[in-house]
């Protein structure tokens, strides 16, 4: 099993990873098979119009996810990496008023997204609760070609034949170049036992059968450098979040605070919980209003990772590069090993799957940096993930604000003290991470389908949007 550090952190762009960065990469992918001759196209036939459907967990809450904004935008070619938020708003205004799309490369289609893009809250699609459908038309209407695409998380987007192919009991050993294939908690401590190597090295063995040293570490300073700049961002800007519930930002202000508390040099017991919180919302307040973030390992739960890495830089003097590196690549083992045996989308498992990923794979990443040894490392995310079991998503008028921003400062503050305890101990423990794996995806697979993202249950329907 080898999942690239680079696809458990992907720069994009706010609410969801998804419900915004998979839909509009599904776009892409779209636009590409069209130009590919990868389907039977009738001798002449030429695409003309287009027409997308969103189903399940993307139909219910994709308004306030910005789903259909993200599909409009991946259809005129924007790339969730590489599109300019402060221009959105323009690109998306231009293809209403015109009714068509004119991507790069191809001939305009039609498209008015009043009519062309269904938001179908009553057929959700097999293969997983974020479903879209992508249809092509010639001139005439006639149908040429059609696609479903799942969004299964983190902006990870697949076909439904690639889904099915995820699903099947795996006949091979995988890549046999990666040198730590590791696909459960319990074989990667053997192969950090069996090596003498720390998980943060086997990780950058197996990356560098990718790429080389130079590369993957210019690539980690990116993923910091992103992370850290949206800290910067959401602690300066005011105001309220868009989306129509008024929620205000409040990290700048909590942060005036705690500067002007750090210099007067007041004695703050919760001092390192405030600072932990303040940077986790100043991430998911970026994230609310659609700014540039980083898959950690989805959008929702942004916050958590980044939140941790600075508090080590902030409380850390001797805090190098090569920690920031270590505390990414000892975090993306995790959450690569989560994903691979449960799930880390909120439509699936509730947000278990990404607050609790999260704040497993940072309480990994912290105990790395500040010496743990593997069993240590593993005891810390079992610990943050275990308490999270059971946390549903639940996300009021489907924003990714409420309950989202405080739960990822939570998460945060969750995440260092599992890495504490971890620490205070030998590394043995009752639960193995594998059994807590597990446990989240069997809850998860048993919880109702309110609770998975659809705004239909919890705090989405108990509190009154004013
Ligand atoms: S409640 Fe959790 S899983 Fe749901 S949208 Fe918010 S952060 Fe994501």
């Amino acid at each position: 099993m080898f999942l690239s550090v680079f696809d458990v952190f992907k720069i994009g762009i706010g609410p969801s990873s998804s419900h915004t960065m998979g839909p509009m990469s599904a776009a892409n992918r779209f636009l590409e098979l069209i130009l590919s001759s990868d389907w039977p196209r009738p001798t002449g036939a030429h695409v003309a119009a287009l027409k997308v459907s969103l189903h399940g967990s993307l139909a219910f809450t994709g308004i306030g996810h910005g789903t259909g904004r993200a599909v409009i935008l991946g259809l005129v070619g924007e790339m969730p990496n590489k599109v300019d938020p402060d221009r959105m708003d323009e690109i998306i205004a231009e293809v209403e008023r015109a009714g068509r799309v004119a991507p790069p490369g191809h001939p305009a289609y039609e498209f008015q997204p009043k009519t062309d893009l269904i938001f179908d809250k009553k057929q959700p699609l097999p293969g997983h609760a974020n479903g879209m459908s992508f249809s092509a038309f010639d001139r005439d209407g006639r149908l040429l070609l059609k696609r479903i695409y799942y969004s299964i998380g983190g902006g990870f987007v697949v076909t439904d034949t690639e889904l099915e192919a995820m699903r099947a009991p795996k006949k091979s050993a995988g890549d046999a170049r990666i040198p730590y294939p590791f696909a459960t908690a319990k074989q990667m401590l053997d192969m950090a036992r069996g090596s003498g190597l720390t998980i943060a090295q086997m990780k950058r063995a197996n990356e560098e059968t990718k790429m080389g040293t130079a590369e993957l570490d210019a690539g980690l300073d990116s993923i910091w450098e992103a992370m850290s700049s949206c800290i910067d961002r959401g602690l300066k800007v005011d105001g309220i979040m868009p989306g129509g519930l008024k929620v205000k930002r409040r990290a700048r202000a909590i942060h005036d605070k705690l500067n002007e508390e750090w210099r007067s040099n007041r004695l703050n017991p919760l001092l390192a919980n405030d600072w932990l919180s303040v940077y986790a919302m100043a991430v998911n307040e970026e994230n609310a209003g659609g700014g540039r973030v980083v898959t950690a390992p989805t959008n929702g739960a942004a916050g958590v990772i980044p939140a941790t890495v600075r508090y080590y830089l902030h409380f850390h003097d001797d805090a190098t590069r090569a920690d920031i590196h270590n505390f990414l690549l000892t975090a993306a083992a995790i959450g690569g090993i989560i994903k691979h045996n449960a799930s880390i989308s909120g439509a699936e498992v509730g947000c278990q799957g990404e607050v609790g990923s999260a704040a497993a794979m940072a309480a990994a990443g912290l105990a790395a940096v500040m010496g743990g040894s593997p069993e240590q490392i593993e005891n810390a995310a079992e610990i943050a993930l275990e308490h999270h079991l059971g946390m549903t998503c639940d996300p009021i008028a489907g924003l990714v604000q409420v309950p989202c921003i405080e739960r990822n400062a939570l998460g945060a503050v969750k995440a260092v003290t599992a890495a504490s305890l971890a620490l205070k101990g030998d590394g043995t423990h009752f639960v193995p991470l594998d059994a807590c794996i597990e446990t989240m995806r069997q809850t998860g697979n048993d919880m109702s389908e309110k609770y998975k993202e659809t705004s239909t249950g919890g705090l989405a329907v108990n509190v009154v949007e004013c």
